[in-house]
């Protein structure tokens, strides 16, 4: 059998419609990627203008990379860190994660993937809040569009609905409340400013019908990423915060693909003005080369979970994966790379200019609602009319066609689940050259998806 059949006939793909891939099986089979290039079993190339999935930041098979693995892989590549065990690499990572982080950090918690730390973020909140003697704070309060995973708890804190429906999601602790998105949300006429204080309005109602003794958390992507890549108002994030500190809401900044340099600056909290208590990354610590993600604690937070070893004896949770030996070589090798190169300040500087190109490709057309983002990540949102602004009536449908143009000339992006919007996360090594070529990629797949629509109708 060809890769092909024994893909269709056998492997259960993630996020797919599975009708359709039983019957037509994988568009593609990438099988090698260098740089921000992956080339298919036909020996074609494309441009990955997505960095995969937000994440081979570094860009595909980095020499070094390779090299970190084979020489980790040929030492120790696992022990398990149960029962106080250590390894050495998880410690080094660890320590050095400390450092970075943009508000100070006291202790490092290491999971597979974003999923398993956001479901890991709620049980800590969970066992802080029993340890205080206050068992009944404990729902948490996500936004719609944000993205935080799809295990059983994550699942529902992600606000987009076809990750809920079918599954039973959210579970009952958990509530949404409506996204910094200024092209659907903002009240006409109103200002940045008034805009944030509405939705901080907006959350500490909701705290106060709730109760705010039932109320454990916030989570939070500095800049959302799959919900449609949204840049907050400057104003949003502090007084978010001062909601949830009169009402003592821990905060959990998912840094899953903002952080280690995705929006030009180390991590999202950064550029958004938050002040975390605990924070989630995962993707951009490894670039993907290996499954990691980590949850980083205040010592806020810490002090109480340390007090619960006299309530709870041992604490009951963890991976057999957690703090892997080669995963935690992958972080170190991937983090010296993106230090030693400077690739975030390249990020800022080519982020700077593939914002340009895309306000002089796309800012003009009749069907892009919205141009925005920031590092290298950015969006574009279809309008079926910007004036009056009216959205596609089969949401999702046009951003699908753009993406699938896009591929037929040579460049992956992505259509956002939920909304008309294609999306912009190349790898930091990306030259400009490549940038240009994503941008012309992008803007004849969306010629064809306009052509095609109007041949239909
Ligand atoms: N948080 C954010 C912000 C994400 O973008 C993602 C993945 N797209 C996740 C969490 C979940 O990560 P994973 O797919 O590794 O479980």
């Amino acid at each position: 059998m060809q890769i092909e059949e024994l893909d269709r006939a056998y492997l259960f793909h993630p996020m797919t419609n599975l009708a359709a891939h039983e019957q037509n099986g994988p568009p593609l089979t990438i099988v090698e990627g260098h740089g921000a290039t992956v080339t298919d079993s036909n020996g074609r190339d494309y441009l990955d203008a997505m960095a995969g999935l937000w994440c081979v930041n570094v860009g595909y098979s980095h020499p070094e990379m390779a090299d970190a693995l084979h020489a980790q892989a040929s030492k120790l590549p696992y022990f398990h860190a149960f029962s106080s065990m250590g390894t050495e690499l998880p410690a080094l990572l660890s320590e050095r994660l400390i450092r970075m982080a943009p508000v100070p950090m006291s202790k490092v918690f290491f999971g597979n993937s974003g999923s398993d730390a956001n479901d890991t973020q709620a049980k800590l909140v969970w066992y802080y809040n029993n340890v205080l003697g206050r068992p009944e704070k404990k729902k948490i309060i996500s936004r719609r569009r944000g993205y935080h995973g799809v295990t059983v708890l994550s699942g529902g804190l992600t606000g987009l609905k076809n990750l809920h429906d079918g599954f039973d999601l959210p579970l009952p602790m958990i509530r949404h409340v409506r996204p910094p998105h200024r092209l659907w949300e903002r009240a006409p006429g109103q200002s940045d400013e008034e805009f944030s204080t509405a939705l901080a309005a907006e959350l500490e109602t909701l705290i106060l019908d709730e109760g705010p003794e039932t109320v454990a958390a916030m989570i939070a992507e500095p800049v959302m990423a799959a919900g449609g890549v949204i840049v907050p108002p400057d104003t949003y994030f502090p007084k978010i915060q001062e909601v949830l500190d009169r009402y003592d809401v821990l905060l959990i900044a998912d840094e899953v693909v903002n952080g280690f340099g995705r929006l030009g600056v180390p991590f999202g909290s950064d550029a958004v003005g938050m002040r975390p208590d605990l924070m989630t990354v995962a993707k951009g610590i490894t670039s993907a080369y290996v499954p990691l993600s980590a949850v980083l604690v205040s010592e806020k937070v810490w002090q109480v979970l340390l007090e619960g070893s006299a309530k709870y004896g041992s604490f009951g949770h963890g991976y057999t994966y957690s703090a892997h030996p080669l995963a935690a070589a992958a972080a170190m090798a991937n983090l010296d790379i993106i230090e030693r190169d400077g690739l975030i300040a390249q990020v800022a500087e080519n982020g700077a200019y593939l914002h340009e190109l895309l306000r002089a490709e796309f800012g003009d057309h009749p069907n892009v609602g919205e141009i925005r983002g920031k590092g290298l990540m950015a969006a574009l949102e279809f309008v079926e009319s910007r004036e009056p602004l009216r959205p596609f009536a089969a949401q999702g449908a046009f951003a699908t066609a753009v993406t699938l143009h896009s591929r037929e000339a040579g460049v992956i992006t992505r259509a956002l689940p939920e909304a008309d919007t294609v999306s912009f996360s190349p790898p930091f090594v990306t030259t400009r050259d490549e940038l240009e070529r994503m941008v012309v990629g992008v803007r004849a797949g969306l010629d064809r998806a306009v052509e095609a629509r109007r041949s239909a109708s």
